[in-house]
């Protein structure tokens, strides 16, 4: 099953066309709350089974499939070799998982806008976790029972405000407006052969940047939910941006950031693409209040 938003409101995308949830559920789910096929996502999911038909999708731009997620984690180094371009020596191991936020207000759909606000904005591609049920203490062996799906996502970064304090400042430097896109469905674990072993990759302007597969995380998605759970519950909703592959700009030579005018397309097998456009954002120097 893939269930992305229009205009919204939640849809289900089924046989090349779209079936509106709260009409087609006679308002059973997806009725007002931008979140609310999360409160019984078990009941969502048996509905949806039986759904069928769809209307053409025409010109209709897809948005954010996880407009108000309660926390959004995201893990930094879960890569191997992303761990290496960013300066670590060979054979340096991760003991624990490196957890971060991006504040959920950066979230943007999947072929929404970047604004670019400096010179040295950064792309990673990256596998999205949404939860579906309350996860606590869950062990890594029960942990796919917990998720409703998966997604692609951007985990756009400003290196400058990253590194710019005594240490890495992550949480920060990757919640600007617009430096969370996301989508372009959540697509359900039964539309995967293996939901542990997904490529994923992104392209500047067409040419590739980032290529890896999810089966090379340092911590795999089952080993991050027992992870985080053990300290906080994982609420429906919340988002897990797991970690991106090598190919990065910042640690290029020369380095490469993004510029507006670009085009930023980012891909998981299985779940769809993202085509963000980047655009100037706002001056630095310029307060509304
Ligand atoms: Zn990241």
């Amino acid at each position: 099953m893939r269930v992305a938003r229009i205009d919204g409101r939640w849809v289900l995308l089924v046989g090349g066309g779209f079936v509106d949830v709260a009409s087609a559920s006679g308002g059973r789910f997806g009725n007002g709350d931008p979140m609310g096929v999360f409160d019984d996502w078990a009941g969502f999911v048996e509905w949806a089974g039986g759904v069928g038909g769809g209307e053409p999708l025409g010109n209709r731009r897809l948005q954010n499939p996880v407009p108000r997620p309660t926390q959004v984690f995201a893990v930094g180094a879960n890569y191997q070799a992303h761990l290496i371009e960013a300066g670590a020596p060979e054979g340096t191991t991760q003991k624990d998982a490196l957890i971060f936020t991006k504040f959920p207000s950066c979230l943007v759909g999947p072929f929404d806008p970047i604004p670019i606000p400096n010179e040295t904005v950064d792309w990673e591609v990256e596998l999205v976790v949404v939860m579906g049920r309350r996860a606590e203490r869950v062990r890594a062996d029960r942990a796919w029972e917990y998720v409703a799906g998966l997604t692609v996502g951007q985990d756009i970064s400003d290196r400058t405000l990253q590194f710019v304090g005594l240490a890495p400042q992550f949480s920060m430097s990757k919640s600007y407006p617009g430096f969370g896109p996301l989508g372009p469905a959540l697509v359900t674990l039964d539309e995967f052969a293996n939901p542990d072993d997904l490529e994923l990759g992104c392209a500047l302007d067409g040419n590739v940047m980032q290529k890896g597969r999810t089966g090379d995380l340092i911590f795999a998605v089952p080993e991050l939910i027992e992870r985080l759970s053990a300290v906080c519950p994982l609420l429906p909703g919340d988002l897990i941006f797991t970690g991106t592959p090598a190919g990065v700009g910042a640690f290029r030579k020369p380095p490469v950031f993004l510029q507006p005018g670009q085009e930023l397309t980012s891909w998981i097998e299985g779940i769809g693409e993202l085509r963000n456009p980047t655009v100037v954002g706002p001056s630095q120097e310029e307060r509304t209040s």
